[in-house]
Formats: C-alpha cells, sequence, structure tokens
C-alpha cells in the first residue's frame, strides 16, 4: 500500500514525512520544562497568548494543536474576520489564521502574504480592500514571506488580475517545489493552489522605500530556507514607528533548521531594539497577539499594537525560551535512540 501511495501519490507520501496529526505525549524534562516556565514568567499576563500558544510546545505537536485550538486554521471554510486599520498606512485584512498586511504608501500598495488561494484573494482579500477603501488596481508588490501555501496561495492570481509583481527571497523560490505544506492543502480540501512564477527576489539587508513607508528586509530561515522578516518603518497619528514582522512562525523539529531559526532570531532580535522596534506583527496575527492585543486595547488612546520597545524585547525572550525548549526536547529524543 505505502508503495503504491508512493508511485502513485508523491503528494501524499511527502505528506508522511510531515508532522503527525496526532499529538505526541508532552511529557518535559526537568531542563525543558524550567524554560517553558521562564517563557511564561517572561510573558505575564500581557502576553500570555505567546507562551501557551503553540510556540512552546513540542514542535511535532505544533500543526495539530493549532488544528484543535486555533479558529479556523487548514479549515477552507474559515470565514474572514473583520478588516481593520492597525496604523496610519498599515491595514489587516484575511482569516484568523493567516492573513496579510497590506501598507499604503500613498504610491502604491504592498501587500505582505496573499492567503491561501485565489478563490481566499477574490472572496476574502478583495472584499475587505474595498471596505477599507483600499483600489486593488493600486497593489504593486506582493512580497510573499514564506513558501507555504497559506501565504502564497492568491499571489499568482494577483499578479495575472492587477500586474502585481511578486517578490520573495531566493532561497524560498526555490523551496516552492518542495514546500511541504501543500499536502496539508490537499488534505484538508483547500480548492487548487496555484504557484507563482519566479519573479523578484529579496535579498538580504534590502531596503525599499515607497511613498510613506519603508521596508528592511532580512532573511531569517529556520520556518523554510528563506523566510523573509521585515522592519517596518510606518506611521501611526502622523508620526513615524518601526514594526517589526517575523516571517515565520511554527518552530521547526529538525535541529539544523532549528538552531538555523534561533540564528535567525538573534539577528532579527538585535536588529529590531538598535532600530527602536515598537511592534510586532504577522500574517499569522493570532501567533503574536496582534487581535488580542486589538481586543484588549479597545477604547485606549494609544495604538494597542504599539508594544513598546520593552515588549518587542520581552516577545523576543519568550521566542527564544521556547526554541531553547525546543532543543531540550531533540537532545533529550537524541539520548533515547
Ligand atoms: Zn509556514
Amino acid at each position: 500500500m505505502r508503495y503504491l501511495l508512493l508511485v502513485f501519490f508523491p503528494v501524499v507520501a511527502a505528506a508522511l514525512e510531515t508532522p503527525s496529526l496526532e499529538p505526541i505525549p508532552e511529557t518535559d524534562s526537568v531542563v525543558v520544562a524550567a524554560h517553558v516556565a521562564r517563557a511564561k514568567e517572561i510573558a505575564g499576563e500581557r502576553f500570555d497568548f505567546l507562551a501557551s500558544s503553540f510556540l512552546c510546545r513540542p514542535a511535532e505537536n505544533s500543526i495539530a494543536h493549532a488544528i484543535r485550538t486555533v479558529p479556523g486554521f487548514l479549515d477552507p471554510k474559515a470565514p474572514a474576520v473583520e478588516p481593520f486599520q492597525a496604523f496610519d498606512n498599515l491595514y489587516y485584512v484575511g482569516l484568523h489564521a493567516i492573513g496579510t498586511w497590506i501598507v499604503d504608501t500613498g504610491e502604491g500598495l504592498i501587500l505582505f502574504d496573499s492567503l491561501n488561494s485565489e478563490a481566499d484573494a477574490r472572496n476574502v482579500l478583495l472584499p475587505g480592500m474595498y471596505e477599507l477603501g483600499l483600489d486593488p488596481t493600486g497593489l504593486e508588490y506582493v512580497i510573499i514571506t514564506h513558501g507555504h501555501f497559506d501565504h502564497y496561495g492568491g499571489a499568482s492570481f494577483l499578479g495575472r488580475e492587477f500586474g502585481a509583481r511578486i517578490a520573495m527571497s531566493a532561497p524560498d523560490w526555490n523551496y516552492l517545489r518542495k514546500d511541504i505544506s501543500l499536502p496539508h492543502a490537499v488534505m484538508a480540501g483547500y480548492p487548487e493552489v496555484v504557484q507563482p512564477e519566479r519573479d523578484l527576489v529579496v535579498a538580504d539587508g534590502q531596503v525599499f522605500s515607497m511613498g510613506s513607508a519603508s521596508v528592511e528586509f532580512m532573511v531569517t530561515p529556520g520556518h523554510t530556507p528563506g523566510t523573509l522578516s521585515s522592519i517596518l518603518t510606518v506611521q501611526d497619528q502622523g508620526q513615524e514607528r518601526k514594526i517589526g514582522m517575523w516571517g515565520g512562525q511554527a518552530l521547526p523539529w529538525q535541529e539544523d533548521e532549528l538552531a538555523q531559526m534561533h540564528e535567525s532570531l538573534h539577528k532579527f532580535w538585535h536588529e529590531g531594539k538598535r532600530q527602536g522596534v515598537e511592534g510586532l506583527i504577522s500574517t499569522h496575527a493570532w501567533v503574536v497577539g496582534n487581535f488580542e492585543l486589538r481586543n484588549r486595547g479597545r477604547g485606549v488612546a494609544e495604538n494597542p499594537l504599539l508594544i513598546g520597545k520593552d515588549g518587542f524585547d520581552r516577545i523576543m525572550r519568550i521566542y527564544d525560551e521556547c526554541i531553547k525548549a525546543q532543543f531540550g526536547r531533540n537532545h533529550a529524543r537524541h539520548h533515547l535512540d
């Protein structure tokens, strides 16, 4: 049977290498538990969504955990969330589990990620943009944070329909062929996913300015070989602010990829600190608490997504502890082998 699967359904065969949808038992060693406890301590109540979410659990469980706890995760029928303006020139449009961030530079729109498929782009992205008064004919660039289908699925449609250029890092353009998320799309029953044709390549350290905004790109491998993270300069009540966008969320369970992510995190953290980053967004907005912070901050004059330099630093420390916890789990596993 397995032979048949391998011959006729290479897509399904690839799925055998992806994490199980059945959670593995979570019995952490003292060392691992100490990192998890430290992450929770750093998070406190303010950032509890981070330390208690899937980030600090065994990486092998991240998909299974997200399916159980995140509304609409890997659900092709997930409804759109209310689109919103987060900063003067930055907007969120999408689903709960995955979304897009749109920068309105005044000279054109830059879109980060493109939802799961053309169907999502038509049924979620475009209506959301119209609702916010954003004209999709102004779409100039679609930046794909990394080569998983939930990030690039709508891109080729946007390129075709609006002439938007599609940008990704070189390693992730190459990675598309072996995207390990595609089998999940097939199994979950998403409408057909069309991969974008290789277009613009974004390099590490590249700074891109357009109208009222600028984006500094960082290649931060770990989640995928060429995950793109960014530091954005946006406007808040007429004032310039720096915010970070971490490009890949779920921790890899392979040791070398985890080590890459750890190194990438420190690079992003260091650069963010140097530039005075005061907020953190993600196209998986739920992971970094963008929805929670907004809900808690309703009716407050201050922008709830501005968590301050200290907030950024704390979140980076939580990621760091969760990665260290995963290193500890990997080491424990190797000792059992
Ligand atoms: Zn991904």
